[in-house]
């Protein structure tokens, strides 16, 4: 057995959880489980937008369900303000981020977990040598600024995917100057990832691979803040009979519509589990804890079964 791994599971109450989101809580969960290590649960509530108070619940009904536990209270992230704060001082202190007064999408995206289809283009960099300081970008748009982070002070970032090997980018090609604070006053998802993982203890991060452009993102910030690097993992997606993600938004496939049409947590875990490389019998979630095994684990896409993508 690996040594104890702190793992964290790290949804969003941006609508219910789907296949997809099972597998990834699933497969983070059972490999700390599976080292020994805990489990710590924070809810990502940033996107004012896009979280609701039903989701929040909905989110916990649903791991509760699928017999997925964690460690202690769950960290909600929109109450760690002052960490947050406290952590873009520091970037601010060490030149690692300028204000920014760009009115665009990109930036009110910034605040959610920026999943593939959300990719725009990289920051042309107009507000990085404009303002001495932050009262001067207010004083040029009226509000509060943005901050974004200077990527050319970084260079190439290097990290380790346990499934797809060595990543090693060019920062400033690859993600340009990201936002590490919204202009609604608020981390961006980068920065409070970052910091709340680091708050948590988190040593293994385990998600799909949508995210694999922003783990580049977050161990820059990591670099930057002189936080410790947790291992990666980023499991493949989930896909309909068409080769599409499941979409959160639309609800289809939800967890909770399938538990309404008589499909049991069960089978769900146990096609989770064997989807991951597991092998054995149906079981509940903690049956397959003893079963995990990293090197059966495969990065590739897998679909959803068809049984489960009617309309519901
Ligand atoms: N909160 C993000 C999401 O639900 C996941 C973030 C993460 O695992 O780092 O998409």
């Amino acid at each position: 057995m690996e040594s104890a791994v702190h793992g964290r599971l790290a949804p969003s109450p941006t609508g219910r959880l789907h296949l997809g989101h099972a597998r990834s809580l699933l497969g983070a969960w059972w490999s700390a489980r599976a080292s020994g290590g805990h489990v710590n649960l924070r809810i990502e509530d940033l996107d004012e937008s896009r979280c609701r108070a039903e989701y929040h619940d909905g989110l916990l009904e649903d791991l509760r369900w699928l017999g997925v536990d964690w460690d202690g209270e769950p960290l909600v992230q929109s109450r760690r303000q002052t960490a947050h704060r406290e952590a873009l001082a520091r970037l601010h202190q060490g030149g690692w981020v300028y204000p920014c007064i760009c009115t665009r999408k990109d930036i009110e995206r910034a605040a959610s977990a920026p999943h593939r289809e959300d990719a725009g283009s990289l920051y042309p960099g107009t507000c990085r040598e404009r303002f001495a300081d932050a009262q001067a970008a207010w004083r040029a748009s009226g509000s509060e600024p943005a901050w974004r982070f200077r990527s050319d002070r970084i260079g190439s970032v290097t990290w380790l995917d346990r499934l797809h090997g060595t990543q090693k980018v060019e920062l400033a090609p690859t993600c340009g100057d990201f936002v590490v604070w919204t202009k609604a006053g608020r981390a961006a998802y980068q920065l409070a990832v970052v910091v709340d993982d680091a708050f948590q203890g988190a040593s293994e991060v385990v998600r799909a691979k949508d995210l694999i452009s922003s783990t580049h993102q977050q161990v820059a910030l990591q670099q930057a803040l002189e936080l410790d690097t947790p291992s990666f993992a980023h499991l493949g997606m989930v896909v309909d009979p068409a080769g599409h993600r499941l979409a959160k938004r639309t609800g289809a496939h939800a967890l909770a519509s399938l538990r309404e049409s008589g499909v049991a947590a069960i089978e769900i875990v146990s096609w989770a589990a064997r989807s991951l490389g597991c092998q054995g019998a149906d079981a509940p979630a903690p049956a397959w804890v003893e079963r995990w095994d990293w090197q059966a684990v495969s990065a590739d896409d897998v679909s959803a079964p068809e049984p489960w993508m009617g309309e519901r």
